[in-house]
């Protein structure tokens, strides 16, 4: 059974690479799942989505925990653990990540021992926050597994895309099209893993599940003030950032502002952005008297602060 996961950021299209992924590989003749995985229903919230496929009824369930390829749309995600990209890969998993920096540099800075390919999808849409990538990442994804002809991958958006007209389709086909082409060398690197869990399952006759109490079974809901625990600055793709000379710390009104509570105010009415908490919904931007609040793309932001 191959096993593949789709990871990115809310807006760039992973949930429709699955869904074109699964298509192309039913077309030859396997049975598919394809499923997304939300946490936060937010544009740049880390998702991820996933796509079994195998020659045989699939019985395994749930989200897959060991990856036979990794699709990474935003390489800001690989290193950030709440995402779980890396979750579950090992010397057989193969990884695929849209980024500009070099496949070995990644190998090194993740210490990993399995192939790492890298390819940068996004060069020509630097404009957008949260650029789409979808059909691109289904592309790499079709060619690298080595099973799926460029045809099918065609047809497969086509199938999925139509309601969207066609000239979203030809453009997403063309996306998909140059991905496939871009890493053709590597076509087939992708292998299927050998066990296939839950082969020789049998449906259980009786299942009993004990009553707990709340406080046992959903310990982390019960509990109070737990949002702190939440990083929704993961979501982040614009970043803003006070510029203190034009700041005239008049200090309620972007702090009052902000939704989730991440401006925090000194004693002498200095406004600090909590970086963990602010989710980039730039609400304090467009509330700030004086424009005294920058806004910054986060890729950006990281690279500034990488050179300091
Ligand atoms: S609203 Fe603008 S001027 Fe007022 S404290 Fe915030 S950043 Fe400074
Ligand atoms: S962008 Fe501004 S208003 Fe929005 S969460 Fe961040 S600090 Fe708060």
């Amino acid at each position: 059974m191959y096993r593949i996961r789709f990871h990115g950021r809310g807006g760039q299209g992973m949930k429709t690479a699955s869904r074109i992924l699964g298509s192309a590989l039913f077309q030859q003749g396997y049975e598919v799942q394809d499923a997304p995985r939300y946490g936060a229903e937010r544009r740049g919230a880390p998702i991820f989505a996933y796509v079994r496929a195998a020659k045989v009824l699939i019985n395994e369930r749930g989200i897959i925990r060991h990856p036979d390829l990794v699709i990474v749309a935003d390489d800001t995600l690989v290193p950030i653990p709440a995402a779980g990209v890396l979750a579950g890969m090992d010397q057989h998993s193969v990884l695929f990540i849209n980024s500009s920096t070099s496949a070995d540099e990644w190998r090194s800075r993740l210490n990993l021992t399995g192939p790492v390919l890298t390819l940068p999808l996004t060069a020509d849409i630097e404009d957008r926050a949260v650029p789409y990538v979808g059909a691109a990442c289904a592309g790499a994804a079709a060619c690298l597994l080595g099973v799926i002809p460029q045809q099918s991958l065609a047809k497969a958006i086509e199938d999925e895309l139509s309601e969207h007209g066609a000239e979203v389709v030809r453009k997403n086909q063309q996306k998909a099209a140059q991905a496939f082409e871009a890493i053709a060398k590597h076509t087939g690197i992708v292998s299927e893993a050998e066990d296939i869990s839950a082969h020789d399952y049998v449906d259980p006759g009786w299942l009993d599940l004990p009553f707990e109490q709340a406080s046992i079974s959903a310990p982390t809901i019960h509990a109070g003030l737990t949002s702190v625990e939440v990083k929704t600055g993961l979501w982040r793709t614009l970043r803003p950032v006070i510029d203190y000379e034009r700041c005239n710390k008049c200090w309620w009104v972007c702090s009052s502002f902000c939704p989730d509570g991440a401006i925090n105010v000194s004693n002498d009415g200095q406004p600090e952005i909590d970086y963990d908490h602010c989710k980039g919904c730039m609400v304090c931007v467009a509330q700030c008297p004086p424009h005294a609040i920058e806004t910054i793309p986060e890729q950006q932001a990281l690279q500034r602060e990488e050179q300091t």
